[in-house]
């Protein structure tokens, strides 16, 4: 396949990110899988960025996410600068095929406002959007301009005007995934695991509160807002209350954080992540949103860990109830099925992540994207 894509990680993060980064994570994991298929990939992120491509593009040395504290119009200026960055290079060259962009709201309208002879561009949506309708007004550049989703639910509770511009979903992958079905299953302890950022939408007060009733230890693992280890968020004191999930952990949470039964500990990652994952009777997503993609959902099975989970957002796309999780309809279901997870068996869910997602299953599924978006690009 011979193709020249510009990727567009945005200014935040570098490529790999450094710790916590979703869209960066899902470039990181696509871009070399693209390049085995013979794409040539031009990545437009920041310089600090070690991604290995065929091409650098970048406006900032390196990651601006600090800036995202600031006023919103300096959040908009550091998104403007690079995308105008962009747009120079699309300009002065005519060699890219297509833009992938991942840059939410400003990169699709950046990418339409180039009008009928910039390159055809397709936008992932990494984001609950149903919230969201007004990020998403400008999509003039018609049929030039494509979207996909993570899932197929995502897709389902976007704003009209995304859904008719939707070339489909693609479903998030992991690299633990490669080689899972061979892989021979961990000792598994005696604990549940939630991890993931703490926030009210990924529920963390209502799976500390179940496991207490239950009596089956649960670990916390993910940061509170900017704070990734516990002793950090106790030496910042009542300022870092100011932080909405900073608030939800204290009022919802820390009640039940007994450093026993349930414990926080902190941001997991690497090995560390790996082994805590592998070694839970069960993940649990007590979930109070629509979960968009769930990267933890998939990497829970790639390392052989059942799922049990609210039926919300992607999550009955992922699992299969009664083979590779327990999917429940509410809060009090899923107290029942907790204790179940220990029947199901692990190496189902290893051939699952093996079978369905891998980074190579991901990058065989945009390339198709690819193509249908130059072909409809072409379409008068
Ligand atoms: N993550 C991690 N350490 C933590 C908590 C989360 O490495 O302590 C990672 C997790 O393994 C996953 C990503 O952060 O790769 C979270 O992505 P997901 O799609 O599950 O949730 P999001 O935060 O994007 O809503």
């Amino acid at each position: 396949m011979s193709m020249t894509v510009l990727m567009n990680a945005g200014p935040w993060l570098s490529v790999p990110p450094p710790g916590y980064g979703g869209i960066e994570n899902v470039v990181a994991t696509l871009v070399p899988e693209l390049r085995r298929l013979g794409v040539r990939v031009v990545l437009a992120s920041v310089e600090s960025s070690t991604l290995p491509v065929d091409e650098k593009i970048s406006v900032f040395p390196d990651g601006q996410f600090h800036a995202l504290q600031r006023p919103y119009n300096q959040v908009c200026g550091v998104s403007q600068a690079h995308l105008s960055g962009v747009v120079r290079a699309l300009h002065s060259r005519d060699d890219i095929d297509l833009v992938h962009d991942h840059v939410e709201a400003v990169g699709l309208a950046t990418m339409a406002a180039m009008g009928p002879d910039g390159p055809p561009a397709l936008h992932t949506l990494h984001w609950d959007l149903a919230k969201h309708p007004e990020l998403y007004g400008n999509l003039d550049g018609g049929d030039r301009v494509r979207v996909n989703g993570v899932s197929a639910s995502q897709l389902a509770r976007a704003p009209r005007a995304l859904q008719e511009h939707s070339v489909g979903h693609v479903h998030l992958s992991t690299p633990l995934a490669v080689g899972a079905d061979r892989r021979s299953g961990a000792d598994k302890g005696d604990y549940m695991i939630i991890l993931g950022r703490i926030n009210p939408g990924k529920g963390q007060d209502v799976g500390a509160r179940l496991a207490r009733q239950v009596g089956f230890p649960l670990v916390l693992a993910g940061p509170v807002g900017p704070y990734h280890r516990p002793e950090d968020l106790a030496a910042a004191g009542d300022e870092a209350r100011q932080n909405p999930d900073v608030r939800f952990f204290y009022d919802h949470v820390a009640p039940h954080v007994d450093g026993d039964l349930v414990r926080w500990v902190g941001t997991v990652a690497g090995q560390e992540r790996d082994d805590l994952l592998a070694g839970a009777r069960a993940s649990l997503f007590p979930l109070r949103w629509e979960e968009p993609g769930g990267t933890a959902v998939v990497e829970s099975l790639a390392l052989g860990t059942p799922v049990v989970a609210t039926a919300r957002g992607c999550l009955p796309e992922l699992i299969e109830h009664g083979r590779t999780g327990l999917l429940a309809g509410d809060e009090e279901e899923l107290g029942d099925l907790v204790l179940a997870a220990g029947l199901l068996d692990e190496a189902e869910c290893r051939r699952e992540a093996a079978a369905r997602f891998t980074p190579a299953v991901m990058a065989q599924r945009y390339v198709e994207l690819y193509e249908r978006v130059r072909q409809l690009a072409l379409q008068p």
